[in-house]
């Protein structure tokens, strides 16, 4: 069987079809897996153990049999939990094959065979009764099927199945409850992530406001998730308007409904401000009693308990439609809508309760109607906003521009030709400072947007939008004129690595013959950084677990480390570092250049070296980003972008992912007087735009 996984070709910016063998899928799900994670999770594992003892115990107190049925084993664990625990009989189902394999091996080597039956179906897919899967049915129903968002991964659905089919009325569940709690902020960072914000521009003839089209306004967005470690968000960064308040909670013991409905819940702002953001976590109470809980409360919940990390379960960041002006004490309702897979809120003014009752209480779930949230993603919309990046563009435009400059930008929704139309020379005007977004993804078309963008600030005929891609540009496309100024972000949304938004040189590279002979290019120049860290926690994701809790589940890590070899061991991979704390271990180091001022050259760009471990720390990984020099004197960095000198604590720019290089064995550095060198190799292969690396000790 041969599987095509779809990637972009950082060199052409297009998506190609690459043919994989069959185990590619699987290797893949299996290396980028959160198990690692869960399995370090020493929070949820102690309490899950604690549930599942004290609901064994229950039914045993019944005088009955503990008949224990686990939806998504995973490794096993929680069965193993369940079986050392007195369980009679524990069901283990597992719908994804590698997985279920490795949990028939892990319950054989902790000896636990006879008492576990793995099951390789999808639970919906079990059959009871004397020929079927599961003898009877099972009266402790344990599971762990959810994410962030608590319901995306399917968990109601499944429970509403468990409770029709495959469980006792009156079974225990572990956990037994769950609960999502809310709490109303305003946050100018986090509703950035939202909606473009007004550009101001210093022009020559006085300051011009770029506004978003009245659309992108009150789009309501998409309904995906915005998941994030909130623990990284400073509170200098967001003002909670209330309390924090119970939405909406599931009881797994009980029939469980996955068809849509909505919460609502009376709120009182405790400060007066703009609603915009519905910060959401849940808990798990493991037991009845509430008294064994496991929650993913941020920071400022409850701030004398200790905060365990994890990456499995992170916090929710939900965009009200429009923001609203609230005051302290005021009435309010907030609803949370669901569907079986996700959750939208929405703000109202509280009314009189006959108008309650009258109320359609559920909103649609959001759809974009600006076009602008199907282009740019949530990060990419914080880029926009953020005022000093664009402060650095629009310096460097206005050193580049001149007031006969023809001018092309190669990027993916950028703002550049509007700010560089307002900068640059009103001649130019109509014989069109071309605009080039080269139309690579055909799933939606950008066209419309910039139209609506264009007319809401009287640009309509003033920058014309290119439909070609920058190899099939022809003369006619820029009105017989050659270019004088090519510039970029660069940003291209099919990038997932720093270094593929060198797609600009690339293109840069096909417009060759389009180009001025004293053509500027902005950015003029960039550089690929280096940098050896040690994380706070990341380090997790990728670390081998040995024995959790009592239980062997080396079959699993090995299982990673083969995944993790099989084709990503010379691969970094993207990570929003702003996220997850490191600390520097070694200088920053460029490591390579790329001129963008010539065309890409055929051979590969490679370096080696050496870079010194000057504090001491566990050397976890290599952290790679991108600068780009937009002029002589003006870079915009992707990645660091400050560096404390005593502890090496790190600032990450909070708009882009960074690359991360896991180093398969840690190294300690200890002696600081003889420090320790690590040794590099890294390439930069042009035909592919990929770059490998390669470290050692
Ligand atoms: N129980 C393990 C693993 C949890 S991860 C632990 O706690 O460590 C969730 C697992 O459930 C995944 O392996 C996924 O493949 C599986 N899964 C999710 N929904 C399922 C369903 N309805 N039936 C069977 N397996 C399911």
């Amino acid at each position: 069987m041969k599987t095509f996984c779809g990637r972009a070709n950082p060199t052409t910016g297009s998506m190609e079809w690459l043919e994989e063998g069959e185990d590619y899928d699987y290797h893949q799900e299996i290396a980028r897996s959160r198990y690692a994670d869960m399995l370090h999770d020493k929070d949820r594992n102690v309490k899950y153990y604690q549930g599942i003892r004290a609901a064994v115990s229950r039914v045993k107190e019944r005088g009955e049999k503990a008949i224990v049925l686990d939806i998504g084993t995973g490794t096993g664990l929680l069965s193993m939990m369940a079986a050392s625990a007195g369980a009679d009989f524990c069901y283990a189902i597992e719908v994804f094959k590698p997985m279920a394999n490795a949990a028939v091996k892990i319950v054989e080597k902790n000896g636990f065979s006879d008492k576990i039956k793995v099951i390789n179906k999808h639970s919906t897919e079990v059959t009871v009764g004397p020929d079927g899967d599961m003898q009877c049915r099972a009266n402790i129903l344990v599971t762990e099927l959810f994410d962030t968002e608590l319901i995306g991964e399917g968990a109601l659905p499944t429970y509403e199945h468990a409770h029709k089919y495959l469980v006792q009325e009156g079974c225990e569940a572990v956990p037994h409850r769950a609960t999502v709690y809310v709490q109303l902020v305003e946050s100018r960072r986090m509703w950035s992530w939202k909606k473009l914000f007004p550009v101001h521009v210093e022009a020559e003839d006085g300051e011009k406001i770029l506004v978003p089209p009245s659309e992108m306004e009150n789009c309501p967005g998409l309904p995906s998730v915005c998941d994030i470690q909130l623990n990284q968000m400073p509170s200098s960064d967001f003002s909670t308007l209330s309390d924090v308040v119970k939405m909406f909670s599931v009881d797994f013991s009980k029939p469980v409904q996955s068809a849509s409905t909505c919460y609502r819940v009376q709120l009182e702002p405790v400060k007066s401000g703009k609603a915009q953001i519905v910060l959401s976590w849940w808990d798990i109470d493991m037991d009845p009693s509430g008294m064994i809980n496991c929650s993913m409360a941020p920071y400022w919940v409850k701030p004398t308990s200790a905060l365990q990390w994890r990456d499995h379960w992170m916090q929710c960041v939900y965009f009200l439609p429009r923001e609203e002006p609230v005051l302290q004490g005021e009435k309010l309702s907030l609803t949370a809508c669901r569907d079986e897979y996700s959750v939208w809120y929405n703000l109202q003014k509280a009314r009189a309760e006959e108008e309650e009752h009258k109320a359609d209480v559920c909103v649609e779930s959001p759809v974009c109607r600006c076009r602008a949230h199907l282009l740019w993603n949530r990060p990419r919309f914080g880029e926009l906003n953020d005022q000093s990046r664009t402060r650095q563009y629009i310096e460097s435009l206005r050193k580049v521009l001149k007031t006969d400059s023809v001018c092309l930008c190669i990027s993916d929704g950028s703002l550049l030709p509007v700010l560089a139309h307002y900068l640059g020379a009103k001649q130019v005007q109509h014989a069109g400072s071309g605009c080039m977004q080269p139309s690579r993804i055909d799933l939606y078309h950008p066209h419309e947007l910039w139209q609506a963008f264009f007319k809401a600030n009287n640009l309509e005929d003033k920058i014309k939008i290119i439909e070609a891609r920058p190899e099939l540009l022809k003369p006619s496309h820029l009105e017989d004129k050659k270019i004088s100024v090519l510039v970029g972000e660069p940003f291209f949304t099919t990038s997932l690595l720093p270094w593929h938004n060198l797609y600009f040189w690339y293109a840069r590279t096909a417009v060759s013959s389009h180009l001025a002979s004293n053509v500027t290019v902005l950015p003029q120049s960039a550089s690929l950084h280096m940098m050896i860290v040690q994380f706070q926690d990341l380090w997790r994701i990728r670390s081998p677990c040995g024995i959790c809790e009592g239980f062997d589940v080396r079959t699993m890590d090995d299982m990673i480390k083969d995944s993790l070899n099989f084709r990503e061991s010379k691969e970094a991979e993207p990570h929003p570092l702003w996220e997850y704390p490191c600390k520097s271990l070694s200088e920053p180091q460029e490591v390579l250049t790329f001129d963008f001022t010539k065309t890409v050259p055929q051979h590969c760009l490679s370096t080696e070296g050496s870079v010194k471990l000057l504090r001491k720390g566990k050397s976890h990984g290599a952290v790679l980003w991108m600068e780009y020099h937009l002029t002589a004197d003006i870079s915009v960095s992707t990645g660091l972008m400050q560096l404390s000198n005593e502890k090496g604590n790190c600032e990450w720019n909070p708009h882009c992912k960074q690359a991360v290089y896991f180093f398969s064995s840690v190294i300690e550095s200890e002696i600081l007087s003889d420090p320790t060198a690590v040794t590099y190799d890294i390439k930069f292969d042009t035909k592919t735009g990929e770059i490998a690396m390669d470290f050692k000790l």
